[in-house]
């Protein structure tokens, strides 16, 4: 064994409900001080996998390592209570009897401290998830946010080496989210425990992640740091999974470390990327809506316009396909409108055929 081992370890994981493969020989680490999101749309087997690893459900097959103890493979399986997690899953599963406070207690009492100390942080933790005045209640006095929010200063107030979130936010307003993922971070990084993530919302993983692992029918189909996966998406799949995109058809001319020539409708550009060097002949390559600008020398027209606060999104029709283009501020131009446009980062898409090309092409 290592001397600093992986919070945890998973290996050929899978995990089957009858004919259904819910979880599909994985292969993912969680180092320690990590936090890595799960990211999947429903049914991809985040919380199969969560479930697993959880000690909730036996593997199929496979093995799963936590601090590098083999925990579940073939032929055992460890329970949950002997496993060192602290887990948030979608159902808040509270003790009916207990108040608030004594539920995040608990586990700090457990941990050795007083029990006025005890009651103190856990009473500062509910503060901070803004459900302090809701200390003395029950779970069946609590709507189902409060109770969600009870549920994470109880897994915070833990002292696991690995933290286990099944879509913990879903029902949360915005700032209790940002506040509850703060904290996650802050104490998750000063106790040097690992976290695995599970998340549907994009935007999300990016926010929390040191690194985010997509799950697309059991499958992990990239795993990387946000920018590895927004900026070289393995697939249209794992590019639409992470953020908006389009995909245009160009062809590259000349290529050299970290900016190519492609000719769009026949004017020669030169662009940032991160890609190797391309084969030959047209390929689709995307753009991400940060990577193409109104004005230029490309020529378009505005399809659609949407106002979004701080920014504006215009879908630009162009002879190589649709643009997604995104700008700062309010719209300068409406549907319709003939527009300049250029072109400065691409990234081609992998050839890997088989399911992508029955695609549609342009802007989600
Ligand atoms: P996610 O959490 O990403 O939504 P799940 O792990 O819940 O995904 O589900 C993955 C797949 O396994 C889905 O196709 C789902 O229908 C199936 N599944 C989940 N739980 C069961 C079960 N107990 N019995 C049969 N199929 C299941
Ligand atoms: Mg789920």
């Amino acid at each position: 064994m290592s001397p600093d081992p992986d919070a945890l370890d998973v290996r050929r994981l899978s995990v089957t409900y009858g004919d259904v493969t819910a979880v599909d020989a994985v292969d993912l680490c969680v180092r320690a001080g990590e936090l890595v999101a799960l990211l999947g749309p429903s049914g991809s087997g985040k919380t199969s996998l969560l479930h697993v690893v959880a000690g909730f459900l036996p593997p199929t097959s496979g093995e799963i390592r936590l601090a590098g103890q083999v925990v579940a493979d073939a032929r055992r399986s460890v329970p949950p209570e002997r496993r060192d997690l602290a887990v948030v899953f979608q159902s808040y599963a509270l003790w009916p009897h207990v108040s608030a406070l004594d539920t995040v207690a608990y586990p700090i009492r457990r941990r050795g401290a007083g029990r006025r100390e005890a009651r103190d942080q856990a009473a500062d933790l509910l503060e901070r998830l803004h459900i302090g005045h809701l200390a003395t209640r029950r779970p069946a006095e609590l709507s189902g946010g409060e109770q969600q929010r009870v549920g994470l200063a109880r897994a915070l107030a833990r002292n696991a080496s690995l933290y286990l979130f099944d879509e913990p936010t879903a029902h949360l307003d915005s700032h209790v989210r940002e506040v509850f993922l703060d904290e996650l971070a802050t104490r998750q990084q000063a106790s040097g425990a690992g976290g695995l993530y599970a998340t549907h919302d994009a935007a999300e993983a990016f926010g929390l992640a040191d690194r985010i692992a997509l799950l697309n029918r059991g499958r992990l189909v990239q795993l990387g740091t946000p920018q590895q996966v927004y900026e070289e998406p393995v697939d249209l799949w794992t590019a639409r999974m992470t953020g908006a995109v389009s995909r245009i058809r160009a062809a590259v001319t000349e290529a050299s470390a970290g900016r190519w020539t492609v000719k769009v409708a026949g004017q020669e550009v030169s662009v940032d990327t991160s890609a190797d060097l391309p084969g030959s002949g047209s390929c689709d390559l995307l753009v991400r809506p940060g990577w193409a600008r109104l004005g230029g020398d490309l020529a378009g027209r505005v399809r659609t316009v949407r106002f979004r606060g701080d920014h504006t999104d215009h879908v630009v029709e162009s002879a190589v396909g649709e643009v997604l283009i995104r700008q700062p501020g309010p719209p300068d131009h409406a549907a319709g409108d003939d527009v300049t446009w250029s072109l400065t980062r691409v990234w081609p898409l992998g050839q890997t055929g088989a399911g992508q090309s029955s695609m549609p092409a342009g802007p989600e």
